[in-house]
Protein backbone atom coordinates (compact mmCIF):
# COMPACT_ATOMS: atom_id res chain seq x y z
CA UNK A 1 0.00 0.00 0.00
CA UNK A 2 1.29 3.45 -0.69
CA UNK A 3 2.11 5.88 2.05
CA UNK A 4 -0.67 8.00 2.37
CA UNK A 5 0.00 11.84 1.55
CA UNK A 6 0.61 13.91 4.44
CA UNK A 7 -2.41 15.99 5.19
CA UNK A 8 -1.01 19.31 4.82
CA UNK A 9 0.27 18.52 0.81
CA UNK A 10 -2.91 17.12 0.46
CA UNK A 11 -4.50 20.33 1.86
CA UNK A 12 -2.23 22.45 -0.19
CA UNK A 13 -3.54 21.01 -3.02
CA UNK A 14 -7.11 21.03 -2.77
CA UNK A 15 -6.66 24.38 -1.82
CA UNK A 16 -4.36 25.31 -5.07
CA UNK A 17 -7.06 23.52 -7.36
CA UNK A 18 -9.72 25.46 -5.21
CA UNK A 19 -7.63 29.33 -6.72
CA UNK A 20 -7.86 28.09 -10.22
CA UNK A 21 -11.74 27.00 -10.18
CA UNK A 22 -12.66 30.21 -8.18
CA UNK A 23 -10.72 32.27 -10.81
CA UNK A 24 -12.37 30.34 -13.42
CA UNK A 25 -15.59 31.05 -11.79
CA UNK A 26 -14.90 34.77 -11.70
CA UNK A 27 -14.15 35.18 -15.48
CA UNK A 28 -17.30 32.99 -16.43
CA UNK A 29 -19.14 36.00 -14.53
CA UNK A 30 -17.67 38.69 -16.21
CA UNK A 31 -17.82 37.59 -19.63
CA UNK A 32 -21.31 36.68 -19.22
CA UNK A 33 -23.85 39.04 -20.93
CA UNK A 34 -27.15 39.81 -19.58
CA UNK A 35 -30.35 37.74 -21.61
CA UNK A 36 -27.72 34.53 -22.01
CA UNK A 37 -27.78 31.25 -20.95
CA UNK A 38 -31.38 30.05 -18.87
CA UNK A 39 -34.42 32.58 -19.52
CA UNK A 40 -33.78 34.91 -16.55
CA UNK A 41 -36.75 35.37 -13.79
CA UNK A 42 -35.67 38.83 -12.86
CA UNK A 43 -35.25 41.57 -16.13
CA UNK A 44 -31.33 42.86 -14.49
CA UNK A 45 -29.20 40.11 -13.49
CA UNK A 46 -28.33 40.06 -9.96
CA UNK A 47 -25.61 38.91 -8.33
CA UNK A 48 -25.29 38.51 -4.06
CA UNK A 49 -22.25 39.66 -2.22
CA UNK A 50 -21.80 38.38 1.28
CA UNK A 51 -20.06 39.48 3.92
CA UNK A 52 -18.70 38.41 7.05
CA UNK A 53 -15.92 37.36 9.00
CA UNK A 54 -16.00 33.53 8.06
CA UNK A 55 -14.10 33.06 10.97
CA UNK A 56 -14.52 29.86 10.09
CA UNK A 57 -17.15 29.17 7.63
CA UNK A 58 -19.54 26.81 8.29
CA UNK A 59 -23.08 25.35 6.68
CA UNK A 60 -25.22 27.99 8.42
CA UNK A 61 -23.48 30.37 6.14
CA UNK A 62 -23.53 28.20 3.15
CA UNK A 63 -27.61 27.55 3.56
CA UNK A 64 -27.79 31.38 3.88
CA UNK A 65 -26.14 31.92 0.24
CA UNK A 66 -27.82 29.35 -1.23
CA UNK A 67 -31.44 30.71 -0.05
CA UNK A 68 -30.79 33.82 -0.95
CA UNK A 69 -29.69 32.88 -4.21
CA UNK A 70 -32.71 30.77 -4.70
CA UNK A 71 -35.16 33.47 -3.10
CA UNK A 72 -34.08 36.29 -5.35
CA UNK A 73 -32.79 34.72 -8.48
CA UNK A 74 -28.77 35.33 -8.42
CA UNK A 75 -26.76 34.45 -10.69
CA UNK A 76 -24.33 33.45 -8.35
CA UNK A 77 -22.96 34.49 -4.66
CA UNK A 78 -19.52 36.31 -4.21
CA UNK A 79 -18.02 35.56 -0.37
CA UNK A 80 -16.28 38.30 0.68
CA UNK A 81 -13.71 37.93 3.91
CA UNK A 82 -13.58 41.06 6.04
CA UNK A 83 -10.43 42.23 5.71
CA UNK A 84 -10.21 44.61 8.88
CA UNK A 85 -13.25 45.35 10.27
CA UNK A 86 -13.64 49.24 11.60
CA UNK A 87 -15.96 48.11 14.66
CA UNK A 88 -13.76 44.91 15.80
CA UNK A 89 -10.70 46.23 16.98
CA UNK A 90 -11.46 44.44 20.81
CA UNK A 91 -11.73 41.07 18.98
CA UNK A 92 -8.78 39.02 18.39
CA UNK A 93 -9.91 37.50 14.13
CA UNK A 94 -7.65 35.01 12.74
CA UNK A 95 -5.40 35.80 9.90
CA UNK A 96 -7.22 36.77 6.71
CA UNK A 97 -5.38 34.00 4.98
CA UNK A 98 -6.89 31.18 6.75
CA UNK A 99 -10.65 32.42 6.69
CA UNK A 100 -10.07 32.57 2.83
CA UNK A 101 -8.72 29.48 2.32
CA UNK A 102 -11.36 27.87 4.05
CA UNK A 103 -13.94 30.06 2.53
CA UNK A 104 -12.36 28.58 -0.66
CA UNK A 105 -12.74 25.09 0.47
CA UNK A 106 -15.95 25.25 1.18
CA UNK A 107 -17.33 26.79 -1.78
CA UNK A 108 -15.13 24.70 -4.31
CA UNK A 109 -17.74 22.48 -5.52
CA UNK A 110 -20.75 24.87 -6.23
CA UNK A 111 -20.33 26.53 -9.41
CA UNK A 112 -22.43 29.06 -7.74
CA UNK A 113 -20.52 30.10 -5.18
CA UNK A 114 -17.32 32.46 -5.61
CA UNK A 115 -14.87 33.97 -2.78
CA UNK A 116 -13.33 37.36 -3.57
CA UNK A 117 -10.33 38.47 -1.98
CA UNK A 118 -10.91 42.14 -2.01
CA UNK A 119 -11.36 43.20 1.53
CA UNK A 120 -8.17 41.18 2.85
CA UNK A 121 -5.71 42.43 0.09
CA UNK A 122 -7.43 45.88 1.07
CA UNK A 123 -5.02 48.20 3.58
CA UNK A 124 -6.54 49.86 6.32
CA UNK A 125 -10.13 49.06 7.21
CA UNK A 126 -12.96 47.35 5.38
CA UNK A 127 -15.74 49.11 4.61
CA UNK A 128 -18.98 47.72 2.84
CA UNK A 129 -19.26 50.84 0.47
CA UNK A 130 -15.60 50.46 -0.94
CA UNK A 131 -16.73 47.05 -1.80
CA UNK A 132 -20.17 47.11 -3.50
CA UNK A 133 -18.77 50.14 -5.72
CA UNK A 134 -15.51 47.79 -6.46
CA UNK A 135 -18.05 45.15 -7.62
CA UNK A 136 -20.34 47.95 -9.36
CA UNK A 137 -17.38 49.02 -11.50
CA UNK A 138 -17.00 45.57 -12.36
CA UNK A 139 -20.35 44.07 -13.39
CA UNK A 140 -21.60 47.27 -13.95
CA UNK A 141 -24.51 49.47 -13.52
CA UNK A 142 -26.66 47.37 -15.24
CA UNK A 143 -26.20 44.81 -12.81
CA UNK A 144 -28.17 44.56 -9.53
CA UNK A 145 -26.33 43.35 -6.34
CA UNK A 146 -27.28 42.11 -3.30
CA UNK A 147 -25.48 42.60 0.53
CA UNK A 148 -25.88 39.53 2.33
CA UNK A 149 -24.79 39.83 6.16
CA UNK A 150 -26.51 38.59 9.63
CA UNK A 151 -29.43 41.06 10.44
CA UNK A 152 -27.08 41.79 14.11
CA UNK A 153 -25.03 43.25 11.78
CA UNK A 154 -28.07 45.21 9.11
CA UNK A 155 -29.08 46.21 12.65
CA UNK A 156 -26.22 48.23 13.45
CA UNK A 157 -26.12 49.51 9.28
CA UNK A 158 -26.81 53.58 10.57
CA UNK A 159 -23.02 53.54 11.90
CA UNK A 160 -21.84 52.30 8.52
CA UNK A 161 -19.88 54.27 6.55
CA UNK A 162 -21.48 56.57 3.73
CA UNK A 163 -24.37 54.63 4.58
CA UNK A 164 -27.13 56.71 2.52
CA UNK A 165 -24.67 56.19 -0.60
CA UNK A 166 -24.10 52.75 0.01
CA UNK A 167 -28.22 51.60 -0.14
CA UNK A 168 -28.10 53.57 -4.16
CA UNK A 169 -25.66 50.66 -5.09
CA UNK A 170 -27.23 47.98 -3.79
CA UNK A 171 -30.09 45.77 -1.66
CA UNK A 172 -29.54 44.01 1.76
CA UNK A 173 -30.31 40.19 2.33
CA UNK A 174 -30.76 40.55 6.14
CA UNK A 175 -29.94 36.71 7.54
CA UNK A 176 -31.06 35.58 10.91
CA UNK A 177 -30.71 32.58 12.95
CA UNK A 178 -34.10 31.25 14.57
CA UNK A 179 -34.71 33.26 17.53
CA UNK A 180 -33.69 36.56 16.18
CA UNK A 181 -36.63 38.43 16.27
CA UNK A 182 -37.03 39.85 12.62
CA UNK A 183 -39.44 42.04 14.10
CA UNK A 184 -36.32 44.22 15.69
CA UNK A 185 -35.26 45.48 12.20
CA UNK A 186 -38.45 46.63 11.12
CA UNK A 187 -39.41 48.39 14.46
CA UNK A 188 -35.92 49.82 14.62
CA UNK A 189 -36.13 53.68 14.39
CA UNK A 190 -32.86 54.50 13.89
CA UNK A 191 -33.19 52.55 10.49
CA UNK A 192 -34.48 55.07 8.21
CA UNK A 193 -37.19 54.50 5.61
CA UNK A 194 -34.94 53.85 2.54
CA UNK A 195 -33.16 51.65 3.79
CA UNK A 196 -35.99 48.89 4.94
CA UNK A 197 -37.95 48.96 1.71
CA UNK A 198 -33.92 48.04 0.35
CA UNK A 199 -33.73 45.08 3.50
CA UNK A 200 -35.14 41.71 2.71
CA UNK A 201 -35.36 39.46 5.95
CA UNK A 202 -34.57 35.71 5.40
CA UNK A 203 -35.12 33.33 8.12
CA UNK A 204 -32.22 30.55 7.69
CA UNK A 205 -32.83 27.83 11.02
CA UNK A 206 -29.45 26.34 9.94
CA UNK A 207 -28.13 29.56 11.14
CA UNK A 208 -28.29 28.68 14.98
CA UNK A 209 -24.35 26.91 13.58
CA UNK A 210 -22.20 29.90 14.92
CA UNK A 211 -18.61 30.63 14.64
CA UNK A 212 -18.55 31.47 17.95
CA UNK A 213 -19.68 28.27 19.26
CA UNK A 214 -17.10 26.40 16.77
CA UNK A 215 -14.36 28.10 18.17
CA UNK A 216 -15.51 27.75 21.49
CA UNK A 217 -15.89 23.54 21.09
CA UNK A 218 -12.30 23.36 19.25
CA UNK A 219 -10.24 25.34 22.30
CA UNK A 220 -12.82 22.58 24.81
CA UNK A 221 -11.70 19.70 22.56
CA UNK A 222 -15.33 18.84 21.69
CA UNK A 223 -16.67 17.91 18.48
CA UNK A 224 -17.37 20.32 15.55
CA UNK A 225 -18.17 17.18 12.84
CA UNK A 226 -21.28 18.09 10.92
CA UNK A 227 -21.20 21.94 11.61
CA UNK A 228 -18.73 22.70 8.56
CA UNK A 229 -17.51 21.38 5.53
CA UNK A 230 -15.36 18.33 6.25
CA UNK A 231 -12.41 20.01 4.10
CA UNK A 232 -12.70 23.40 6.70
CA UNK A 233 -12.47 21.21 9.51
CA UNK A 234 -9.75 19.54 8.43
CA UNK A 235 -8.25 22.49 7.95
CA UNK A 236 -8.50 24.39 11.03
CA UNK A 237 -6.99 20.66 12.48
CA UNK A 238 -4.44 20.90 10.53
CA UNK A 239 -3.32 24.41 10.50
CA UNK A 240 -4.06 24.85 14.84
CA UNK A 241 -6.51 27.57 13.80
CA UNK A 242 -8.46 27.87 16.83
CA UNK A 243 -5.79 26.23 19.27
P1 LIG B 1 -19.66 39.09 11.97
O1 LIG B 1 -19.10 39.58 13.27
O2 LIG B 1 -18.93 38.08 11.22
O3 LIG B 1 -21.14 38.63 12.28
C1 LIG B 1 -22.11 39.30 13.06
C2 LIG B 1 -23.29 38.31 13.21
O4 LIG B 1 -23.89 38.03 11.93
C3 LIG B 1 -22.87 36.96 13.76
O5 LIG B 1 -23.96 36.45 14.46
C4 LIG B 1 -22.59 36.15 12.50
O6 LIG B 1 -22.68 34.75 12.69
C5 LIG B 1 -23.66 36.66 11.55
N1 LIG B 1 -23.14 36.68 10.17
C6 LIG B 1 -22.06 37.36 9.73
N2 LIG B 1 -21.91 37.22 8.41
C7 LIG B 1 -22.89 36.41 8.03
C8 LIG B 1 -23.28 35.91 6.79
N3 LIG B 1 -22.61 36.25 5.68
N4 LIG B 1 -24.33 35.09 6.73
C9 LIG B 1 -25.00 34.79 7.85
N5 LIG B 1 -24.71 35.24 9.06
C10 LIG B 1 -23.67 36.05 9.15
O7 LIG B 1 -19.94 40.20 10.95
P2 LIG B 1 -19.66 41.73 11.06
O8 LIG B 1 -18.20 41.94 11.23
O9 LIG B 1 -20.58 42.37 12.01
O10 LIG B 1 -19.97 42.26 9.61
C11 LIG B 1 -20.82 41.66 8.68
C12 LIG B 1 -20.59 42.39 7.36
O11 LIG B 1 -20.97 43.74 7.50
C13 LIG B 1 -19.12 42.40 6.92
O12 LIG B 1 -19.04 42.28 5.54
C14 LIG B 1 -18.62 43.75 7.36
O13 LIG B 1 -17.54 44.25 6.58
C15 LIG B 1 -19.89 44.60 7.15
N6 LIG B 1 -19.81 45.78 8.03
C16 LIG B 1 -19.48 46.96 7.45
C17 LIG B 1 -19.32 48.10 8.23
C18 LIG B 1 -18.95 49.40 7.56
O14 LIG B 1 -18.91 49.45 6.34
N7 LIG B 1 -18.67 50.41 8.32
C19 LIG B 1 -19.53 48.02 9.62
C20 LIG B 1 -19.88 46.80 10.17
C21 LIG B 1 -20.01 45.66 9.37
P3 LIG B 1 -21.32 33.87 12.60
O15 LIG B 1 -20.44 34.39 13.71
O16 LIG B 1 -21.75 32.48 12.79
O17 LIG B 1 -20.72 34.19 11.27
Amino acid sequence: MNKPEPVNDRLEAALKKAEQVNAQKMEQLLSTRAGSGDRPRFARRRIGIMGGTFDPIHYGHLVAANTARFEFGMEAVILVPSGRPPHKEERVISDPEHRYRMALLATFSNPHFLVSRFEIDREGYSYTIDTVKHFKEIFGSEVALFFITGADAVLEIMTWKNVHELVTYCSFVAVSRPGFNLMHLNSNSEIDEKLLARTRLLEIPALAISSTDIRNRVAQNRPIQYLLPEKVEEYTRAFGVYK
